[in-house]
């Protein structure tokens, strides 16, 4: 949780301006908030940072996934191609739509690959949800090609890659709109939180009002702007914004220590007979939040799993069998455990969410364990990690 760990003054500071004025609500107020807008300050320091055009932050990456999403013009009995290997956030943004999540193959950069996009599309394929996971950018010459080619909506939730970048773009921009997180568990936090980011004008202007209610914050006192479309509350706070922003700021620096940190171990694990680090399309680009090692096959992967749990080793995860992040623990979605809001026809569906042909998803989760990089430990402290996983892979 590397945002978590730089958390000081700054963040304390920012809080106060706020809890200073009173004015905790993003619009409106203009006299007594005097001229202090954490939610707008929050939204330039990510435009500054990535380059995006237009930005808008929201109460949640989830939240943010879903206005992309929206915005984009995904909705009912659309199919969207997705990752198996996700945050289940993904996956309920598109259902939430009443549009389909059709599964495509991973490849070892952890994203779906140009080639599984390429199987998935049908005649109902609408777009593709490309997740960046673990900090790195996906594969994206290949990837947009196909995109193109088929004329699809491109939509990223980079929920885990704020900051990444692939050749020089920022993950987030290469499509129609994408999404980051700052929820407690990302490279920088807002406690909760979450930002939509575009290039395209239009596409900002239906985030930013699906995501209050439809108003559309143009001129106008609060509650007389006009409201083109219906929306529902994804707004943030100014306390989540405040936190946010400084958090936001901290990122170039956190990119750099986790980079050190990041070479350090891979330095010490690359002795390791038989492993494989997963493949990084664009080294420069890597947040280096995640340090990933694919084992030679399952057993191997398990029983490291398994020794890593008797030692004082933490931060570290094996995916494959926990419940959030891959699909063969998704028993919810396998069941179609669908809340109301989740308009789909069953029968609408055109995979067994039960007997997916993920033959290389599968492979490549199996074999799959990735450290989590923390910022602010020492050289010392992790050359000693790195002699210490070592020693458990070692042992194998
Ligand atoms: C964390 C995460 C989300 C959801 O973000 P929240 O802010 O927790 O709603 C979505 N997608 C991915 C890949 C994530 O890691």
């Amino acid at each position: 949780m590397p945002g978590t760990e730089l958390f000081g003054p700054e963040e304390k500071r920012e809080v106060n301006d706020v809890l200073e004025t009173g004015i905790l609500f993003r619009y409106g107020h203009a006299s007594e908030r005097q001229n202090i807008c954490k939610s707008q300050d929050f939204e330039s320091e990510v435009k500054r940072f990535t380059g995006a055009k237009f930005s808008h932050a929201v109460s949640s990456g989830s939240a943010a996934i879903l206005a992309a999403l929206s915005a984009s013009g995904v909705g009912y009995n659309d199919e969207v191609i997705v990752p198996p290997f996700t945050f289940i956030a993904t996956i309920e943004a598109v259902l939430m739509l009443g549009a389909i999540p059709v599964f495509a193959e991973i490849d070892e950069t952890l994203c779906l690959s140009a080639k599984g996009i390429q199987d998935a599309i049908t005649e109902r394929t609408k777009a593709v949800c490309l997740v960046h996971m673990c900090g790195i950018a996906a594969d994206m010459d290949p990837i947009l090609e196909v995109i193109q080619n088929n004329n699809l909506i491109l939509i990223e939730d980079a929920g885990q890659a704020y900051g990444a970048t692939y050749k020089g773009t920022f993950t987030g921009l290469f499509g129609k709109a994408g999404a980051y997180s700052f929820d407690f568990f990302k490279i920088a936090t807002a406690a909760e939180g979450g930002v939509a980011v575009t290039n395209d004008e239009e596409t900002y202007k239906l985030i930013d009002t699906f995501t209050d209610h439809g108003h559309t914050h143009i001129g106008k006192v609060r509650g007389m702007e006009d409201h083109p479309i219906l929306g529902f509350n994804f707004r943030i706070s100014e306390l989540h914004s405040a936190i946010g922003l400084v958090q936001a700021r901290r990122v170039p620096e956190i990119i750099k220590l986790n980079k050190r940190n990041k070479s350090i171990l891979q330095e010490i694990l690359s002795d390791i007979k038989g492993i494989n680090f997963s493949h990084v399309p664009d080294k420069d680009g890597d947040t280096a939040t995640f340090l990933n090692i694919l084992c030679p096959d399952k057993e191997f992967a398990q029983k490291v799993n398994k020794e890593l749990g008797k030692t004082s080793i933490g931060g570290y995860n094996y995916w494959f069998e926990n419940k959030y992040h891959f699909i063969s623990n998704w028993e919810h979605l396998k069941n179609l455990k669908f809340p109301s809001t989740m308009a789909i026809n069953k029968q609408d569906i055109p995979q067994d969410y039960n007997n997916l042909p993920l033959n290389d998803s599968t492979n490549i989760m199996s074999r799959l364990i990735s450290f989590g990089i923390r910022c602010a430990i020492s050289e010392d402290n992790v050359k000693k990690l790195g002699e210490d996983i070592a020693k458990v892979f070692n042992n194998i």
